[in-house]
């Protein structure tokens, strides 16, 4: 494992279970949190009809047993009621506000610029570096320019595309970096249209309590060892198992009280949802509108769609999964494609792709761009595939990196 991941874990806090796959590297981990009975069962079923085929618990960046430099960051144990998307009050889960603000603040360089929209960078041809950036306040339209010495462009994947291709001199009239063409091109994301539900009769006397906040995860199966199926590269499958309940609310008092507390369990319902893997293309790109936005940039222009591969892919993710569950003894047995449209999948990549040739990429091995050294890319930009895990550890294991590198290239004067 490589120190970068190492210590992001350790900082962020994940929790998981050293699961010994190959597939699925352990990582520095906090304790798990718990499959559910029917999880469980259906872990032990696939375990017994497949021995490549694995579930476990999702590894998740929630703090489940806080540790010293958790408390420093102001952070304790998850509560695990599952609101962590409303901003968790108690740092519960890993996030920028609860974790990496308030440690940067600590250290009294922290600036925070609210109300900033990042228009450009500026490229000084004498130089032959970037100098400095271009910021409109969102509020007041007035422009100012901020100079420094290196410059981190992370604005999330698609955003970082769009503000290296705004960024346009004399030396870069297609964009910062871009000498070989490539800048928003290559871009890919995570395939979520499949969902596949059903229903088991098993375990009516047991019923889950608290809310997790994670699912179980089956790491992908498919061509890992070997090339085995018509398409290329393969899907991982998160699956979540929950029981009816059906509440009394009449009443008042107590007697309303005693209606939500004991409910009359129903049914136990299983679902599970493909995050598929999509294949970075030159014809997958971005790039700018003549139309611009209130704040003068130009919108984005996303040119991409599902292909013959994805549709492979998402038939053998329904026939995989009709055939555990039958397995498993699981019925009524519902698929769903909802056929989104790329976009609303979260896991956008790629655009300004890491790579050893300036002629097929544009950030060399420490995420700098190859024509212009000062400048780091260190979000979902840089990435060259989009494997089938959740990325942004990924994210954060390379911006520690990029950041050591660039802190020592600083400090021996090359960076200056
Ligand atoms: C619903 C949802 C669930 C997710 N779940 C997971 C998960 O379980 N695991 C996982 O690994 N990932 C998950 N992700 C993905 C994860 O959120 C991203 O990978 C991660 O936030 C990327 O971090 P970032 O710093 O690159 O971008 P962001 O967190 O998006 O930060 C970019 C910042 O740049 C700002 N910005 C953009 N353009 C400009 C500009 N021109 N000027 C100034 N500021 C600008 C934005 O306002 C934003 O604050 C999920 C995403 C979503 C939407
Ligand atoms: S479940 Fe989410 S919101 Fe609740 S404590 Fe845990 S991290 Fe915070």
């Amino acid at each position: 494992m490589h120190r970068g991941t190492s210590h992001v874990e350790k900082f962020a806090g994940i929790s998981g279970n050293k699961d010994g796959l190959p597939e699925l590297p352990d990582g520095e981990f906090l304790p798990p949190m718990e499959l559910s009975c029917v999880e469980n069962y259906f872990k032990e079923q696939v375990a017994s009809q497949y021995k490549d085929r694995h579930v476990i618990i999702a590894r998740c960046a929630h703090v489940t047993e806080p540790q010293d430099i958790h408390r420093q960051q102001g952070r304790t144990q998850c509560q695990q009621r599952s609101l962590c998307q409303r901003g968790c009050p108690f740092g519960g889960y890993f996030s920028s506000n609860a974790s990496t603000l308030p440690w940067a603040a600590k250290t009294g360089n922290l600036t925070l610029q609210p109300n900033s929209v990042v228009h450009s960078l500026i490229y000084d041809e004498q130089k032959g570096k970037v100098t400095g950036v271009q910021v409109m306040d969102a509020e007041t339209k007035e422009m100012t320019e901020y100079y420094a010495n290196i410059f981190f462009v992370n604005a999330a994947a698609l955003n970082t595309n769009l503000i290296l291709l705004n960024s346009t001199s004399d030396r870069f009239p297609n964009g910062l970096g871009n000498d070989s063409g490539l800048l928003g091109k290559y871009v890919a994301f995570h395939n979520y249209r499949g969902r596949i539900n059903a229903e088991y009769d098993g375990f009516p006397d047991t019923a889950t309590d608290g809310r997790r906040p994670t699912s179980a995860y089956m790491p992908r199966f498919r061509n890992v060892f070997q090339q085995d199926t018509d398409f290329l590269r393969g899907y991982a499958v998160g699956v979540s198992s929950d029981r009816a309940a059906s509440r009394d609310t009449d009443g008042w008092g107590t007697d309303l009280k005693k209606g939500l507390l004991n409910p009359t369990w129903g049914q136990w319902y299983v679902g599970a949802h493909i995050m598929g893997e999509t294949i970075p293309k030159e014809s997958s790109y971005v790039s700018l509108d003549t139309q611009k936005d209130a704040w003068d940039m130009p919108l984005l222009k996303i040119s991409m769609d599902y292909d013959d591969n994805d549709e492979k892919m998402l038939k053998d993710f329904f026939e995989q999964m009709t055939d555990m569950y039958t397995k498993a003894g699981f019925t009524n047995i519902r698929t769903q494609d909802s056929k989104q449209a790329p976009g609303l999948d979260i896991h956008e990549m790629g655009g300004v792709r890491m790579g050893k040739d300036p002629k097929t990429s544009l950030l060399n091995e420490w995420n700098q761009l190859h024509a212009c050294k000062n400048v780091f890319v260190t979000d979902g930009a840089c990435m060259t595939s989009t494997s089938t895990q959740n990325p942004s550890l990924t994210y954060m294991a390379l911006s520690a990196r990029a950041v050591d590198y660039a802190a020592s290239e600083m400090k021996k004067g090359n960076l200056s």
